[in-house]
């Protein structure tokens, strides 16, 4: 029999890729979505790249608590993977009481509903922003989380502890895994999905891809006198195909029995550390266009350098970032210009 994983927050950037891998990878999926921050587009475009017509799609927000628990109640749950969150640092320092009920609200209601059905595998994508402004590079698992910088970064790392803590009430009831990512960029091959930001993108390439097709008129370099080799910020960019792989290998890893661990951590980047300028230089290489940039004052809450000592992942999870740097920048142009295609320049 098939296991069937749940992905809250499945209709997104991230969740999407993770749905394709999952499908190909033999499970069956269960979409839930409240469509907050994105529309149908990647959900028919997994649809498209898996060939399959079938994917249950349950439209809901899981702040709704009785909403969840019908979810657990209506499909077999082996494990759930939990995307369904606010992301925006900025809006959630304008907005804090929004973030911190709809972020651990959401999460709460997943665990009371995995509690009440008897269990469940838990999977939280959590991510490197739980670090801080590490003292030491590149960032292993054992690496001390410091206060996070925005109501953001802290719901992330409450999610955490409430994952951990449940984990260990639970008596072997429900397992979790704490994926901490580092910077997802990207798009899949086949152009069908990819990121799809509402507005002024805040992440660094939605913003060039955006400049590249003339969405926006110039890239702003947040920062070129940092203590770096070409004074700007070095960041861990990962692959969006490879960091959907890792849930893959994390939910089997849970579903075969194979955690040291009742509730596990593990970082899921490259271990290789890229300037903005590098970046820059190496998408307009790649891609053979010429990108409007300028340098512009540090932004507020950025940190100088983190990178990823992925060995955990790539030792006990048989999991490892695979895709170059230039394949990435490739895909995350070529879903630019199907958008363009698709959109036009809105
Ligand atoms: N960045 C930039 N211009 C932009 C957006 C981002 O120079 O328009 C820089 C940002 O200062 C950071 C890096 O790109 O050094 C990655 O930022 P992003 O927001 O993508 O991810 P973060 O590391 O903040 O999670």
């Amino acid at each position: 029999m098939k296991n069937t994983v749940l992905v809250s927050g499945g209709a997104g950037f991230i969740g999407s890729h993770v749905s394709v891998e999952l499908i190909e990878a033999g499970f069956d999926i269960v979409v839930a979505d409240n469509f907050s921050n994105c529309d149908l587009t990647c959900f028919k475009g997994v649809k498209k790249i898996t060939g399959r017509d079938d994917i249950p799609l349950e439209v809901m927000d899981f702040c709704d608590a009785s909403a969840t628990k019908a979810l657990f109640a209506k499909y077999p749950i082996d494990a759930v993977i939990h995307f369904a969150a606010f992301k925006a640092v900025g809006e959630s320092v304008q907005e804090p009481v929004m973030y911190y009920k709809n972020n651990l609200l959401s999460f709460l209601n997943v665990l009371e509903a995995a509690q009440d059905k008897g269990g469940c595998n838990v999977l939280f994508s959590s991510s490197a922003t739980v670090y801080g402004e590490p003292d030491k590079v590149p960032v292993t698992e054992e690496t001390p989380r410091k206060p996070a910088a925005s109501p953001y970064g802290n719901t992330k790392k409450m999610c955490e502890d409430i994952l951990q803590d449940c984990v260990k009430a639970s008596n072997g009831a429900i397992k979790g895994i704490l994926l901490r990512y580092f910077n997802p960029i990207g798009a899949h091959p086949s152009a069908l999905i990819g990121e799809l930001p509402r507005g002024v993108p805040n992440n660094l390439v939605p913003f060039i891809t955006q400049t590249a097709v003339g969405k926006r008129e110039c890239l702003n370099i947040f920062g070129n006198d940092y203590p770096t080799p070409d004074g700007t910020c070095l960041r861990d960019y990962i692959d969006i195909v490879d960091l959907a792989k890792a849930h893959v290998c994390a939910v089997k890893r849970m579903l075969d029995g194979k955690m040291a661990q009742p509730c596990e951590v593990f970082n899921i980047g490259t271990g290789r550390p890229l300037s903005v300028l590098e970046l820059v230089n190496a998408f307009e290489k790649v891609n053979g266009v010429k990108l409007n940039y300028r340098f512009a004052p540090r932004r507020e809450g950025d940190v100088t350098a983190i990178w990823a000592d992925p060995a955990k992942a790539n030792e006990q999870m048989g999991w490892k970032a695979t895709r170059s740097i230039e394949e990435t920048l490739k895909a995350a142009w070529a879903w630019e210009c199907h958008l363009k295609t698709t959109y036009g320049n809105e």
